[in-house]
């Protein structure tokens, strides 16, 4: 990974985009792409729309998320404490302790999830598991009317962990789902730039994944596409509380994931695993007997329906402050999906 890749990773993670709230983070991932493609678009839902060689054929979506999970100020107390509500899914045993930007309308205030010391408490609650409605964000306010000259009701609310190198091809961050997706798109334009493509390539950064799927819904409406492939996180199990049995064998650094499953056409996923294999990219297999949890579901039923897959990037520690992954598999997926969309001929036929 290039010193500029890392850098513009890290200014993207570090650009709060909790589902919604996206508009910094879209606005900064159309800047970088524009350099790659021919047109840049942004739409109704603040969805992000590259287009590489808009005269070609098939259309084919790349889709990647760039909202991340987070939380918002839902209630202020007299004492200037912060009660707040989930955006996406969270475990709120790991959201004890945490430090979290309040983003408000004057600014970043940071602030903490305060608990009770264990000191303090009874032998009871000790064992007892946290719920998000039992935690406050405290911003070292004296009072309510304090507080509200910095934040509000309404304000959304990020992690404060930074992207940080664990080792050398290891990092950790929190909103790598699925930062490090639209991350993987922008590297996929850079290899293909200068290259003759037969497709028509709509490079999607959507919004809203982690909540409600409104921005792949509408965006695959509007790219209207006959190919579509979701770039996501998935779950490592290469760490020691993870169940193979369940879930698979998955590790970081092996390369990107390929799905199989009812969320995936037969065709698209045969080209996948023949481009991997020829272009010797490493990869693995990954089962998706249920729906992928992904933007898929969303673009597999786009009007009269898309020829979906699915390729991931093996995840540690999904949706909490401190996510892992391995550098290699962001190159690798960008390497695959390049050899796929140059592989992609007019003459070819999707239905399973
Ligand atoms: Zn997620």
């Amino acid at each position: 990974m290039s010193k500029k890749s890392l850098d513009f990773l890290k200014q993207l993670i570090n650009t709060p985009s909790p589902a919604g709230f996206e508009q910094p983070a879209a606005a900064l991932w159309r800047k970088e792409a524009a350099q790659y493609v021919d047109k840049v678009n942004a739409d109704i839902l603040g969805n992000s729309i590259a287009i590489l060689n808009p005269k070609g054929s098939p259309r084919i979506m790349l889709a990647a998320h760039v909202d991340e999970i987070g939380f918002m100020v839902q209630y202020i107390t007299d004492e200037g404490y912060l009660y707040f509500g989930p955006i996406g899914g969270h475990d709120a045993t790991v959201v004890v302790g945490q430090r979290v930007w309040i983003h408000g309308e004057k600014g970043p205030v940071l602030g903490v999830l305060g608990r009770k010391a264990i000191h303090l408490m009874k032998q009871e609650e000790r064992g007892k598991n946290v719920e998000l409605d039992d935690l406050w964000i405290d911003i070292g306010a004296a009072s309510k009317e304090e507080a509200l000259k910095r934040v509000n009701v309404g304000d959304p609310i990020t992690y404060a962990s930074t992207m940080e190198a664990l080792s050398e091809k290891v990092y950790t961050s929190h909103a790598f789902d699925d930062k490090m997706g639209a991350y993987v798109l922008i590297e996929t334009m850079k290899l293909l730039k200068g290259k003759k493509i037969k497709p028509c390539v709509c490079f999607v950064a959507t919004t809203q994944e982690e909540t409600t799927y409104a921005g792949s819904r509408s965006s695959s409406f509007g790219v209207d596409a006959t190919v579509g492939i979701a770039v996501d996180v998935s779950h490592a199990t290469d760490n020691p509380a993870s169940d193979k049995k369940k879930k698979g064998d998955f590790k970081l650094g092996d390369g990107p994931m390929i799905a199989i499953g009812a969320q995936i056409n037969p065709k698209v996923q045969k080209l996948l695993f023949s481009v991997a294999k020829n272009k010797k990219i490493p990869h693995q297999r990954e089962a998706s007997p249920w729906h992928s949890g992904t933007d898929a579901i969303a673009m597999q039923v786009a009007r009269a329906g898309m020829a979906t897959a699915v390729v991931s990037v093996p995840l540690r520690y999904m949706h909490t402050p401190n996510e892992v992954l391995h550098v290699d598999d962001l190159e690798n997926t960008a390497k695959l999906l390049a050899a796929f969309l140059e592989a992609v001929t007019p003459e070819m036929d999707w239905i399973p």
